[in-house]
Order: structure tokens, then C-alpha cells, then sequence
């Protein structure tokens, strides 16, 4: 007998099935490979790190660091088998990642609860499953959930554009107007950055001549433009739509047309319009910016842009494979479908990114399984949480710009006065506030959830 399948072994399904075992349920966890490979994976062990091995700060006071506290409060397998694993590195857990994968594997196999079968699933179980089987979902899982969720609920390609913080945005350059005048706000939605036509100009050449992420094979359709999202059929890297032509920019996401530059009164040559990314107004994205430079590379030729020549990035563009749901329409909060209380998403495919976040949701998601099987209440921890944030944002954001996310102090409730407090301590602020709200959380909800209760013994 079975109470529950996950679908992918890799970083959120190797945690979802270790919580969800420990918290007494019979769990068969499905990986195709070694069988089958995703073109990025190398091995057949569980929780492969696909690139870097590091999972990002650890630092209390740093994003990535709040994350992995909250997850040593809800008792994350993994970040104990990381830290077991870890190699000097800084501020940052590293990992030596053949051991990392090796212990979470001997975790799992050891687990008396867990059941590992290598094969490819090919279609959404209609019993009690967690589906984490990546951003390289194979074919024909993915042709299942799209349509348990719609096709244009399933996006394949990430087309992220660099975001910034509002406050490093020199508005003594860029004004704030919408098109024609169309927009909600009076003083218009979008931040304008113009170029007049040498600056135009020279950021082009930089841009064809910065340094690229070389795509992967199965990445390759990016050149020739790829659906990547609600609205960006066909969409290319600008980098791409800059050697298409000289001015095709211009004419393209860098069109100036509706905007005139309130200091000389005159249509800007060309326009980079950056828009609203968080309610609280502190992120903005560069519109149609999305690109594969270097991240180095793009700090360089982006801050030639006027009105952003200190800009910080709090994320980098990117384009890449990326299997995805358009989970504010189809997820709640806890992980569970919308129309389908017994069927959890968790990791890439949910839209939360990063390796930390794509453990940490495998770990609530795991938690909510269990507790929906011994008919208690699924989790929605508190939006001051980095964790709650990130489900929040994912289930929330808005559908027609949803890209995935990490986490990040941005996506956290702002709080209830910080006009005295620099960055660092607004973040030291944050993150105390996020440890003693989670702890207040977990204080009051049944003990199945609390991590170690119930379990049998792994
Ligand atoms: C090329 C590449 C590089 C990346 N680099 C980084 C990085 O440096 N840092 C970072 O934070 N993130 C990176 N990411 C994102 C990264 O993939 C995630 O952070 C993380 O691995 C995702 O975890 P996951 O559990 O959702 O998916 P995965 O770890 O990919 O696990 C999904 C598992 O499901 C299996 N699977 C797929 N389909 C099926 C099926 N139908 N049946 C059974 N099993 C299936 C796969 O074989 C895989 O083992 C990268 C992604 C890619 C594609």
C-alpha cells in the first residue's frame, strides 16, 4: 500500500518524500533517471546539483541565510546532508556535490517508509502525489499537466529581465510617464531611463560585444525565438534582437514612441522602461529586457544606460529551459492545486527558484502531504517568512509578467518602520522577524507538522 507518490528525485522531491515518510506515510518516489536523462543531470543520484555548488548565503542576516534558518527550524534533510557536505567557502554553504547527492541518497534509501522506483512517469497520478520533476520535466509528463492545467498555464522557457532597487535608480535622469499617457497613476507607471542617439548607440556596441552564457543544447530554440511566457511569444534575448539590426532595439522593447523627456520636452532616441515588480514598489524590471550576458557583464553594459549607472541588481536576466506552471492561477499557497486537494507541486516547476527555495517548497510541501492524509489542515506559513513569501509570491504574483522567483528581502511585507535603519539592519530586522513568526506559527498549528513528531525512525 501507498499514501503517496512523488514524482522527480531531485532536490524538492528528495525533501518532500524524507518529510513526508517521517511523518509516518508510505512514500513510493519515482526518478527517471538513470534510464532516461534530462540533458543536464550526469548522474543517477538523487538531489543532483545540476551547476553551482554553492546553495547561497548563509549569512543570518542575507536572504538566501533566512531561508536556510527557517528550514533548520522546520528540520530540512537536505541542508543537514549540505552542511555535512559543506567546503570552506565564505559567508556561502558549498557543497562537495558528489558527497551531498550521496548522502541524500543514502537517506532516502535507508528511509523504511520510502520506496525509490527508477521510472519515468508519464502521467499526473490521480492518487495523492507531489510533482517535482524539475525544470527538464520530461515530454510527456509535461504534456499531462498541461492539460490537467490548460496549455498556456505551462511555460518552457525562463525570459527573466534584470530587476533593480528603485532606490539605486537615478530619477534625476529617468521620469516617471506611461505611453501616451495611458497609465493608472498620474505620474505614470513606468520609470523612463532615455538614450539620446550616441548613447543609444554605444550601449548597442557594448551589448554585442559583452560576454554570453553559452546555451545548452537543448536550449538551442532560443536563438530563434521561444514561447517563454503569457505574452512573450516568440521572445528573443535583446542581445539577440540587437544583431538582428542596428536599430532594431529602437524599434523593438527600446521604443521611445508615446514618451516625451520632460527635461528637453523631445521624444528620446530611445527608451528603457523599467516597471513596478512588488507592491511595496521598492523592485523594478527592465521591460523586455530579458538576456543570457554574463552577470558581470550585464552589471557593466546595463549600468551604461542613463539613469542607471549605480544601479543595483537584486537578479540578473536570463533565458533558459525552464518547465514552469502558471501557478498563481493553479496553486494555493500550501503547495495543493486549486481544484485538487491531494496534488502538490513543489520545486523549479512551481516557479520558485533557486536551490535553496526549490528545497525548502519540496519540504512544506512533504509536511502538507502528510497532514492532509492524517486530515489536518495544510500549512500557509506567515508572509513574513522568507518560505511563506515565496509560496505567497508564486500564488500570487501576477499571471501576465509571472516569472520565477527567489528569495529575496523584496518579496517580504515591508516593515512597520524602518526610515532610521540602513540596509543591513532593515535586513537583520527582517530576518528576527521572519525566525519569530515561523516559530509562532509552528507553536500553534497540530504536532504532526512539527518536524521529528510522529515520524518513524530514518
Ligand atoms: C542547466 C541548469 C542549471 C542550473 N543551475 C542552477 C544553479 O547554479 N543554482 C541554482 O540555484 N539553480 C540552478 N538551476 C535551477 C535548478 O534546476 C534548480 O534550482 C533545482 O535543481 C531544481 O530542483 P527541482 O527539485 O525542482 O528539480 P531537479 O533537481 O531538476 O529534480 C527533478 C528530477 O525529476 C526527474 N524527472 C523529470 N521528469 C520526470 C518524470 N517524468 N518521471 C520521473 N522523474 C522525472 C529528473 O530526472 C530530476 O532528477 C539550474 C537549472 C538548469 C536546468
Amino acid at each position: 500500500m501507498t499514501d503517496l507518490l512523488v514524482i522527480g528525485g531531485g532536490l524538492a522531491g528528495s525533501e518532500a518524500a524524507f518529510q513526508a515518510a517521517q511523518r509516518g506515510l508510505r512514500v513510493q518516489l519515482f526518478e527517471m533517471r538513470p534510464s532516461m536523462q534530462t540533458g543536464a543531470h550526469q548522474t543517477h543520484d538523487l538531489a543532483e546539483l545540476v551547476c553551482s555548488n554553492s546553495l547561497g548565503s548563509n549569512l543570518p542576516d542575507r536572504a538566501s541565510g533566512v531561508l536556510k534558518n527557517e528550514m533548520r527550524m522546520l528540520g530540512s534533510m537536505l541542508l543537514e546532508c549540505a552542511e555535512a557536505a559543506s567546503l570552506p567557502a565564505g559567508g556561502a554553504l558549498a557543497v562537495d556535490r558528489e558527497l551531498f547527492a550521496r548522502l541524500v541518497t543514502e537517506r532516502i534509501e535507508s528511509h523504511p517508509n520510502i520506496e525509490i522506483i527508477r521510472e519515468e512517469v508519464k502521467e499526473i497520478p490521480y492518487s495523492p502525489a507531489i510533482i517535482a520533476s524539475g525544470p527538464l520535466t520530461s515530454p510527456a509528463l509535461s504534456r499531462s499537466i498541461a492539460a490537467l492545467s490548460a496549455e498556456e498555464h505551462l511555460f518552457f522557457f525562463d525570459a527573466i529581465s534584470p530587476i533593480v532597487d528603485a532606490d539605486t535608480i537615478n530619477l534625476q535622469i529617468a521620469f516617471r510617464a506611461s505611453r501616451y499617457g495611458t497609465g493608472e497613476q498620474d505620474e505614470g507607471d513606468y520609470i523612463n531611463c532615455p538614450l539620446n542617439r550616441e548613447e543609444y548607440y554605444a550601449f548597442v556596441e557594448a551589448l554585442l560585444n559583452a560576454q554570453r552564457i553559452e546555451l545548452r543544447s537543448f536550449e538551442e530554440a532560443i536563438k530563434s525565438g521561444v514561447k517563454a511566457g503569457h505574452f512573450f511569444e516568440g521572445c528573443l534575448p535583446v542581445e539577440i534582437i540587437a544583431e538582428r539590426g542596428i536599430d532594431s532595439l529602437a524599434f523593438g522593447p527600446m521604443r521611445p514612441v508615446g514618451l516625451r523627456d520632460p527635461r528637453s520636452g523631445r521624444r528620446p532616441y530611445a527608451v528603457v522602461q523599467l516597471r513596478q515588480d512588488n507592491l511595496a514598489g521598492s523592485l523594478y524590471n527592465l521591460v523586455g529586457f530579458q538576456t543570457n550576458l554574463k552577470f558581470p557583464e550585464q552589471k557593466r553594459v546595463l549600468r551604461l544606460i542613463p539613469g542607471l549607472e549605480n544601479a543595483e541588481f537584486i537578479r540578473y536576466g536570463q533565458m533558459h529551459r525552464n518547465t514552469f506552471i502558471a501557478s498563481p492561477k493553479l496553486l494555493r499557497p500550501t503547495l495543493q492545486h486549486i481544484q485538487r486537494a491531494d496534488l502538490f507541486f513543489a520545486g523549479q516547476i512551481t516557479g520558485v527558484e533557486g536551490y535553496m527555495g526549490n528545497i525548502a517548497t519540496g519540504l512544506l510541501a512533504g509536511i502538507n502531504a502528510a497532514r492532509v492524509h492524517h486530515h489536518e489542515e495544510p500549512i500557509v506559513l506567515p508572509q513574513t517568512t522568507m518560505l511563506g513569501a515565496l509560496c505567497h509570491y508564486v500564488t500570487h504574483a501576477d499571471l501576465k509578467d509571472f516569472q520565477p522567483m527567489k528569495a529575496n528581502f523584496g518579496i517580504l511585507p515591508a516593515l512597520e518602520s524602518t526610515s532610521k535603519l540602513g540596509k543591513r539592519e532593515r535586513a537583520s530586522a527582517h530576518a528576527e522577524r521572519a525566525l519569530a513568526d515561523l516559530q509562532l506559527a509552528l507553536s500553534l498549528i497540530a504536532p504532526a507538522a512539527v518536524p521529528g513528531v510522529g515520524a518513524n525512525s530514518a
